[in-house]
């Protein structure tokens, strides 16, 4: 066992947190310090997008544990404090009001930031998704049920379409894929998706860049589309992707390509760790660097790292795992889906919407997706576990 007798850990968020419950779990009783940029405790993502924006969940119950709990943990948490530097010899990090905190262990837990448009900053009704102040900042504007458009056909874009269209804004959705979520979901998928946004009252104006923001002094008018086509709106939401929240680390001698890249046990360097959406890590099995951006994830990583820091090794190797939930759909994503696969329906019937599909990739299940049938998703999440065994057995 290494002689690890204190931890660092940068990001209160959800691997962050995840990060100081395994270790403890683990029976680690050394001190832990946990660093976090925002003023909150540590919450919750997904509800942002979905109960939190729409209004049927209150904000306190994103919380990620109790008062009670997070006293348990025994950790302390110092808010409101961005890391703006990293040096990795030592294991220190300094912050941006010139505190210095030191460890045995560093984990960076430092997630992702929305891409932006330009020219979007301090544009007055256009609107990101990622914090909880966002959530509520744009769930303001929607009570009075304006014509929005939300820039991105992706998850975060169809979950913000879907709630949006809910509370009775008038909802158009764009960005350059002919379908929602169909990087993500593939052709078969994406297209029952865009019938259930369409029946719902949500515009799709798919298939099409987005050229620029059209304002009116300072406040947002409108999307120009590459087409020149504008799409008249109140409220913008843009919601185009992410980047790696790294930029403080630039200069720290730490590898950054798309995130901060580490060994298949989530070292990034001597006693340095990445997890959760920032960590871009070695998949040994698939022989290739991974970075997942989903809930599942931000936990599982890091248990391993926190495992490594214990001293026991092992690699990391998810199938990895996402859900959405838009309308009434429940969407469950084991492994890969995408538009390279074939799909098969095998329980249900996509008349119903009630199905589960898998996906075969040279002739083997690498991809599940369920449709409002969580059970069956899960049992049939097993078929990729056992193409993967024999696959390197
Ligand atoms: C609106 C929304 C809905 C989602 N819905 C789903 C879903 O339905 N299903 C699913 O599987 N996944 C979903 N996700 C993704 C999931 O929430 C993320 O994968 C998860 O939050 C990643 O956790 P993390 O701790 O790695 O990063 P984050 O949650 O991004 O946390 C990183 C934390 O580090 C802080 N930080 C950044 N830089 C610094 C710094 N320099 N100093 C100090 N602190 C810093 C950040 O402010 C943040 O608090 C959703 C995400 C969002 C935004």
């Amino acid at each position: 066992m290494k002689a690890v007798a204190s931890v660092l850990v940068v990001g209160a968020s959800a691997s962050g947190l995840s990060t100081v419950d395994a270790l403890r779990r683990k029976g680690f009783t050394g001190g832990i310090t946990v660093i976090g940029d925002e003023p909150h405790m540590p919450y919750d993502r997904p509800p942002l997008s979905k109960q939190i924006l729409e209004g049927v969940w209150t904000p306190d119950r994103a919380q990620l544990r109790s008062e009670e709990m997070l006293g348990k943990l025994d950790a302390e948490f110092v808010l409101g404090e961005e890391a703006v530097a990293l040096d990795v010899l030592e294991r220190r990090v300094t912050t941006r009001s010139g505190r210095e905190f030191g460890a045995d262990a560093v984990v960076l837990a430092t997630g992702v930031r929305p891409r932006e448009l330009p020219g979007q900053a301090g544009l007055d009704g256009v609107f990101v998704m990622r914090s909880l102040e966002d959530s509520m900042n744009l769930r303001r504007r929607l009570l009075d049920q304006p014509k929005i458009v939300v820039v991105g056909e992706g998850v975060l874009g169809s979950e913000v379409s879907a709630t949006a269209r809910k509370m009775g804004a008038d909802v158009t959705m764009t960005g350059p894929q002919s379908h929602p979520m169909s990087l993500q979901i593939g052709p078969m998928a994406s297209q029952l998706l865009a019938d259930v946004h369409t029946e719902k009252g949500v515009r799709l104006r798919l298939g099409v860049g987005v050229a620029e923001l059209v304002r009116e002094g300072n406040a947002v008018s409108g999307v120009r589309l590459e087409t020149g086509e504008v799409l008249d709106a109140e409220v913008v939401v843009v919601s185009i992707g992410s980047v790696p929240a790294t930029a403080w680390l630039v200069g720290s001698g730490l590898t950054l390509e798309n995130g901060i890249v580490c060994n298949s046990s989530c070292l990034a360097a001597d006693s340095i760790y990445a997890v959760g959406d920032v960590s871009r890590w070695y998949h040994n099995s698939m022989r290739r660097h991974f970075r997942l951006e989903n809930r599942t994830n931000a936990t599982d990583q890091a248990a391993v790292a926190a495992d490594d820091i214990l001293g026991i090794a092992h690699h990391y190797e998810p199938i990895p795992y996402f859900w959405t939930d838009q309308f009434d759909a429940k969407i469950q994503v084991h492994g890969a889906v995408g538009a390279g696969a074939t799909a098969q329906i095998v329980e249900g019937d996509i008349s119903t919407r009630r199905f589960v599909a898998t996906y075969r990739t040279d002739d083997r299940v690498t991809g599940v997706l369920g449709w409002n049938m969580p059970k069956q998703t899960r049992l049939r999440r097993q078929e990729i576990v056992d193409d993967l065994e024999s696959q390197f057995a």
